[in-house]
């Protein structure tokens, strides 16, 4: 086709149509957005068309175009009819980029299907549901749209109205984050809940079972028990209690205990305890304690503190040992060796003093051989004099009668006289005398030098090998201390804390040698009878040193 030839007059004509057509255009959106006109023309594919708003009013358009919501009207083709200015805000365009054109233009794929659901219901009846439309700028912008049939004088038209719903799904978005996290938190609370009340029933479980094995196994021994808190106070009795002394639970709680303890030991046993409460170490003291029937028994007291991680105490076990009968037995013995060792002291008194009889005849009217039996007969009588002393002493302690009279006591002079005897005994040791000049100590002479040889005797007993043995003194600010230092055997730690006690000897039949076990145990009285303290250091193989201190006289 021949393009057609237009003269520069025709087209500023046609320009000036066309502009006076804009003008008009522009002119009749305005007036249908301020509400001043009923009808508006559009041009369609098939010519121009007339719309008119059948109820329209001013008002209800001004109240449309400021509505926060977009409102558009689509013909049967979906050709935007009407859109008020939000609409087209939303979608980022002027108003005239929006209407003439058809919907689907603004709704992205991902919508098309349920747009085009709702359009076909809209037509039918009022229906509403949520679709995406897309801008200018292909930003996606959550919308719910709204449909209803508009009758206009030229046909019916469909309404929609469009809510944004951007902020209100990411308010839904940030709450149900947030009830998430919620829901998440509460699990979590609710698991830890379960657990903690697991492990609650578990515990609750394990100490009543604990405690049902206490209360069983504490109910079942012959011996009292008892229970008591850190500050002292008795809070549980065993079965065994309640059976010896006739009381219940309220009488003895607590510290009600010391109304069944003997008057007589009651200091001692209060003494011992408080030290115990203070130290956190073992308790233990004998005492007698008072039946139902009013009859007291000795007991053997002794309770041990259960300690936390912290090394805090929780509380103390308690047990109280019936020992009446073997304190029985104990004085029964006692008295039997008291007995027997003073009736053996008169015979080998006489013994004693018809070998010195024997002794002082001429030395040519005994023969050789008869004067050597004498001398053995003599170390034998003095043996057995040394074990019958120690008997009478043991013997004596028991009833508490060990007295001697108390003298002023030269400590070198006590050594000297040691060393002579020990020389005389055992010539093959060596005894090497460190002791200081001088020193001087409040006393009994005879039975100081009864330690001494008690010391000097398990030296030489107990060092068969090394033969050598210091004796010594060392002066600290106002007390002195005699020493008997061997290289023998030696004591371990155990048996370090036992041989101070009464019988006892190192179970130990490598270095078994013959004794008692009254020694030291005589030895011990003798020291504390002076106020004085004995003790030993020692390593297992290396040696011993057996000391006792002593006030200095000054
Ligand atoms: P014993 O008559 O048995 O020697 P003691 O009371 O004198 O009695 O001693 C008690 C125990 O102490 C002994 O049996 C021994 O085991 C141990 N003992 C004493 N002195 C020493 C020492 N110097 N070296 C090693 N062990 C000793």
């Amino acid at each position: 086709m021949e393009p057609v030839k237009h003269t520069y007059e025709e087209i500023v004509l046609q320009n000036t149509e066309l502009q006076i057509q804009l003008e008009e255009a522009n002119d009749t959106i305005d007036a249908i957005r301020n509400g001043q006109v009923d009808a508006l023309i559009v041009k369609g594919d098939d010519g121009h068309q007339l719309y008119t708003l059948k109820t329209a009013d001013q008002t209800y358009r001004v109240f449309i175009e400021k509505m926060n919501e977009g409102a558009v009207t689509l013909n049967r083709d979906c050709v935007i009819l009407y859109s008020n200015s939000r609409f087209a805000a939303m979608m980022n365009l002027p108003l005239e980029k929006v209407i003439g054109f058809k919907f689907e233009t603004f709704v992205p794929e991902l919508s098309a299907n349920k747009f085009k659901e709702l359009i076909d219901t809209g037509w039918n009846e009022d229906c509403k549901g949520e679709i995406l439309l897309t801008n200018k700028d292909f930003q996606l912008t959550p919308c719910l749209m709204s449909c209803t049939t508009l009758d206009l004088d030229e046909g019916t038209a469909l309404s929609l109205i469009l809510t944004d719903l951007t902020h209100q799904k990411e308010a839904e978005w940030e709450l149900k984050v947030k009830n998430d996290q919620l829901l998440e938190a509460q699990n979590a609370a609710e698991k830890l809940n379960y657990e903690l009340e697991d492990t609650v029933r578990e515990r609750t479980k394990d100490l009543l079972i604990s405690r049902e094995h206490f209360k069983l196994l504490s109910n079942n021994i012959p011996q009292m028990s008892w229970t008591n808190l850190p500050g002292g106070e008795v809070d549980f009795y065993n079965q065994q209690w309640f059976n010896y002394t006739g009381r219940r639970y309220g009488e003895t709680a607590g510290w009600g205990w010391q109304q069944i303890v003997h008057p007589d030991d009651l200091a001692l046993t209060m003494d011992k305890y408080m030290t115990a409460l203070k130290t956190g170490n073992i308790f233990e003291v004998e005492n007698r304690y008072r039946r139902w029937d009013g009859t007291y028994r000795w007991h053997l007291n002794r309770a041990v503190p259960l300690k936390d991680e912290k090394n805090e105490i929780i509380f103390w076990v308690g047990t109280a040992t019936d020992i009446e009968d073997q304190k029985k037995e104990m004085e029964r013995k006692d008295e039997f060796i008291g007995i027997a060792s003073h009736e053996l002291k008169t015979p080998l008194t006489s013994l004693k003093g018809y070998l010195q009889l024997i002794t002082s005849y001429k030395k040519e009217e005994i023969p050789p051989v008869v004067k050597q039996y004498i001398e053995k007969a003599s170390v034998a009588i003095n043996k057995l004099q040394r074990l019958i002393n120690d008997l009478l002493d043991v013997s004596k302690i028991q009833a508490g009668r060990l007295e001697y009279a108390i003298g002023e006591v030269d400590l070198s002079n006590l050594i000297k006289n040691s060393i002579e005897n020990a020389n005389h005994i055992y010539p093959q040791y060596e005894f090497d005398n460190q002791a200081q000049p001088g020193l001087r100590v409040e006393g009994n002479a005879e039975r100081l030098e009864q330690v001494l040889m008690n010391f000097i005797n398990n030296a030489v007993k107990y060092s068969q090998v090394n033969k050598q043995i210091i004796l010594k003194t060392e002066t600290q600010d106002h007390t002195v201390r005699v020493s008997v230092t061997d290289f023998g055997i030696g004591l371990s730690d155990a048996q370090r804390e036992k041989i101070f006690e009464r019988f006892y000897r190192v179970e130990d039949k490598k270095f078994m040698a013959s004794g008692l076990g009254m020694g030291l145990y005589i030895s011990t009285e003798i020291i504390n009878n002076h106020n004085g303290k004995i003790g030993v250091e020692s390593e297992l193989g290396k040696g011993a040193t057996f000391y006792f201190e002593l006030p200095r006289v000054l």
